[in-house]
């Protein structure tokens, strides 16, 4: 077994109200192991600045306790300023002096710990020569690129090795090629440093990419807090489902005869026609009833566009639009008037238009109870597609080979072949 990792940072129902009445925190708890990168995700003004800055210091929660290394630097009796908490920031617009050149910003954060001058320049260039801006070291700010510019701050929250790093949306001003390389450099330097990261963003993508932990919050609350698979296998509610990547939402109920779940479950996702309705095995995200409502929420991964006549097929839709990416293409598809599935993934190209057939794979068909929370609209009868249907036993319709592709099957070309 591996030895328990000690908290490096304890949140212990942590409140924060602004003057004015905005109550943005509302009783956080939270404990981040040392050497661990949590990432909080969250939509705008769900309340991750604010907790970032209670941990940096920038704000005083208005109750509650925050320990770093089992020491309390905030709560309502003490409060330790930002300096003295061994950890450094860097924050979505960089924050550099313009006054001072690359190498003085980076050997700056060492100057403060009375570190020699030109002690301080020499780790100063050897961290920019690790973040690769060596030959810029005499540059003053302006003259560096946006992605420099945030090389330059992520050195300089690096060099003075700090037990704790917070990232407040570090790369959102920056392009997406940018981006996606400054993450990988972030990720792997923060850990080379053994730090403990905490970094929030609205980015789900760069949220899973970057964090041991993710932390969802949502209207000043921690709604869930695990590793990004457990997050994605089993988010704990519709909002965290749906924050994380849904392809469509369907409404049905839970077929009997017994309770169910969490686990395996049968779900009715009825269609327009009374008679036709679609059974998914599904995941049950808690406990139901048989025949209790609920919202069947899918992850792209569950649906993958199959070759016709293979089986058992489920869901036949048409093709609204398709997004080519390199691997292959995401496509929206359409199984119902106004209900599509987003980011249906296959390697070959459809033209719009096309009727497809779709798996659905249990593993990615989340079942939570219906919130009520908004109608979905009705499934179309011809996209259901049951094993009894002798056309999904022997569907192959006309291939059509304009394009050079097979299995590309145009709408209503399609014919029985019993
Ligand atoms: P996020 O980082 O997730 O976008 P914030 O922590 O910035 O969220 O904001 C959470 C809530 O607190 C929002 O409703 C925001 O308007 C409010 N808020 C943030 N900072 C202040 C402030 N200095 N004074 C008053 N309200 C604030």
């Amino acid at each position: 077994m591996e030895p328990p990792v000690p908290d490096r940072i304890e949140i212990d129902s942590v409140n924060k109200q602004y003057q004015g009445g905005v109550q943005a925190l509302h009783d956080i708890s939270l404990k981040v192991g040392a050497g661990r990168f949590l990432v909080l995700l969250g939509p705008s003004g769900s309340g991750k600045s604010t907790l970032l800055r209670c941990l940096g210091g920038i704000e005083r929660p208005t109750a509650g306790t925050i320990s770093i290394d089992g020491s309390v630097v905030a709560s309502e009796r003490s409060y330790v300023p930002p300096e003295q908490r061994d950890l450094a920031m860097v924050f979505q617009d960089f924050a550099l002096w313009p006054h001072m050149t690359v190498a003085e910003n980076v050997a700056f954060a060492l100057r403060r710990r009375r570190t020699s001058k030109s002690e301080a320049l020499s780790h100063a260039r050897a961290m920019l020569e690790r973040v690769g801006l060596h030959i810029h070291t005499a540059r003053y700010p302006h003259e560096l690129s946006g992605g420099e510019q945030q090389r330059v701050a992520l050195a300089r929250a690096l060099v003075a090795k700090p037990g704790l790093m917070l990232f407040d949306e570090p790369l959102s001003s920056l392009d997406a090629n940018l981006r996606e390389r400054l993450r990988v450099e972030i990720g792997t330097l923060v850990r080379e440093q053994g730090a403990t990261a905490v970094y929030i963003t609205h980015d789900q993508g760069e949220a899973f990419a970057l964090g041991d932990e993710i932390g969802v919050l949502q209207s000043g609350r921690l709604i869930q807090h695990g590793t990004p698979e457990e997050i994605y296998r089993t988010p704990a509610t519709p909002f965290v489902a749906r924050f994380t990547g849904v392809a469509g939402t369907l409404q049905g109920y839970v077929q009997g005869p017994g309770p169910a779940g969490p686990g395996p479950v049968t779900v009715v996702v009825p269609s327009t026609d009374p008679d036709r309705s679609l059974e998914l095995a599904g995941n049950a995200m808690s406990e139901l009833r048989p025949g209790e409502p609920v919202r069947v929420m899918l992850r792209p991964t569950a649906t993958r566009i199959c070759r016709s006549g293979s089986r058992p097929a489920r869901l036949r839709g048409r093709i609204l639009d398709g997004a080519f990416h390199g691997r292959g293409y995401d496509y929206a598809v359409e199984i119902g008037e106004g209900v599509q599935l987003m980011g249906v993934f296959d390697r070959r190209r459809f033209d719009r238009g096309s009727v497809v057939d779709m798996f659905v794979h249990q593993g990615g068909t989340l079942v939570f109870p219906d919130d009520g929370e908004r109608e979905a609209p009705s499934l179309a009868a011809d996209a259901v597609v049951t094993a009894a249907d002798p056309s999904a036993l022997v569907w192959s319709g006309r291939l059509d080979h304009r394009n050079g592709h097979d299995a590309v099957v145009g709408a209503g070309e399609l014919r029985e072949e019993q």
